[in-house]
């Protein structure tokens, strides 16, 4: 039985009720508060940048559902798209105009030649993975600790978000044949990069990456270790693929691209791309996405792949996402970082926070000086958690949610207004004395 208290009776009922017919009772495990204990919220319905749950609590949403909502929720005229969508019918199989505006806006707003659509970002990478092994004949690939790209089986080695968020060792039903041709290097070491290049150069079909890291927390790439993978890669033959899938359409138009301006082979998008709905999409130059069937050999394919109320969605999410959204984003999360830094400040808590555009993380480290940037899986996993645990109780206590792991970014919307950010402020001053304790 969950524990109960008043104002949160029916989302530990309902905790209950799930975990009997759903393990964890969660349908993705960081959802779950395992990190940091407690119950579960079941939310009913998003406002704006609000979220409510079952026991009428109102919170300001700093998980934005890992990503997605970057208009805040139930955006009027994503709605309107949907709805508009839906009343013409759920799904076809056939091709529709709105896959095609879809690809076409993200044709335009990143580097990519050619586009297609999938359901989530684990498909995306799954589908870049494939590709990239079918163009060049070779079976290796290189992933960085601490990056997540989705649950698939060869990229779940030392991978971020949930797995580390709830101490997997490995990745158990996972065969060794899977992951034998994946090499697991530390994040932002060229020289690991170089020596593996160096002994497995011509067996290495790709270089796999977040394009700036937020899976371990945000973990931006340092001395332009994009533009070094980009140039290792075309060096020895091997793709270079940016999993854009969490900063992709966040952190500016087109993603972290529109910060370093380095040129992938191939890219991978989802989150915002979907407003909401399962869309997701990889992509990347013409002749090797022309290498996909039915043009190409490399199968790839979904049911629902391009659904058309999923792309309904995302079209009106990005044709909404103008450079005055990014900079509203920009200028929200630098006032987040600065309420936080001073309140923790003010009680003493040692802190890095770490940001990628208007991606942050707060780290609580055991001393700033000791800790210095964070960057890599190790310099990530060297945190003081109890106080984070403590710090995310306190600020779900005064209606503020954020990610339930110490481990993960905090997601900014345009919809933060100046009322949302005085709660904030509110909720901060007890939340920093709880992560003092
Ligand atoms: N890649 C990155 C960088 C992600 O952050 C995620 C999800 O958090 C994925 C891939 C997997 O996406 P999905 O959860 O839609 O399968």
């Amino acid at each position: 039985m969950a524990a109960v208290s008043d104002h949160t009776a029916r989302s530990a009922a309902l905790f209950d009720q799930a975990t009997a017919v759903t393990p964890g009772g969660v349908n993705s495990p960081v959802r779950a508060f395992r990190a940091v204990g407690g119950v579960p919220r079941f939310m009913t319905s998003g406002d704006g940048c609000h979220i409510t749950d079952v026991d009428g609590n109102t919170y300001l949403d700093l998980v934005c559902s890992w990503g997605p909502m970057l208009l805040g929720h139930a955006h009027p005229e994503v709605i309107a798209a949907v709805q508009a969508a839906v009343s013409r019918g759920t799904s076809f199989g056939t091709p529709t105009e709105t896959e095609v505006l879809l690809a076409q806006e993200i044709v335009g707003r990143t580097p990519v030649d050619k586009v297609r659509l999938v359901s989530s970002g684990t498909e995306a990478t799954m589908s870049a993975l494939r590709l990239a092994r079918g163009f060049t004949g070779r079976d290796k690939i290189v992933k960085f600790a601490g990056c997540y790209h989705g649950h698939v089986d060869a990229l779940l080695a030392q991978a971020g978000s949930g797995v580390i968020t709830l101490g997997i060792p490995g990745t158990p039903g996972v065969t060794e044949a899977t992951t034998a041709d994946t090499i697991v290097l530390p994040y932002n070491d060229q020289d690991a990069v170089s020596a593996a290049f160096s002994q497995y150069g011509d067996q290495i079909a790709a270089v796999i990456t977040e394009a700036s890291p937020g899976n371990m927390g945000v973990v931006p790439p340092q001395d332009n270790f994009n533009a070094f993978l980009a140039a290792i890669c075309k060096a020895n033959g091997a793709l270079f693929i940016s999993d854009e899938v969490m900063t992709g359409f966040r952190i500016t138009r087109s993603g972290w691209y529109g910060v370093d301006g380095v040129q992938p082979d191939l890219m991978t998008f989802g989150k915002v791309m979907g407003g909401g709905f399962p869309a997701a999409a990889f992509g990347g130059r013409a002749d090797v996405m022309s290498h996909l069937a039915p043009e190409g050999s490399v199968y790839q394919a979904g049911t629902l792949s391009g659904n058309p109320v999923a792309t309904a969605a995302g079209l009106a999410t990005l044709q909404l996402a103008t450079d005055e959204v990014y900079a509203k984003l920009d200028e929200t999360s630098a006032t987040i970082q600065r309420l936080v830094g001073t309140a923790l400040d003010k009680e003493g808590v040692p802190y890095v926070i770490q940001s990628a555009g208007n991606l942050f993380s707060v780290f609580f480290v055991e001393s700033e000086e000791a800790s210095g940037p964070i960057r890599d899986f190790a310099g990530a996993g060297a945190q003081v958690l109890p106080r984070f645990a403590a710090f995310f109780h306190a600020m779900l206590d005064a209606g503020v949610y954020l990610p339930p792991s110490a481990f993960e970014a905090w997601f900014v919307s345009a919809a933060i207004d100046d009322d949302a950010l005085s709660r904030l402020e509110t909720a901060l001053a007890p939340a920093a004395r709880a992560a003092a304790a």
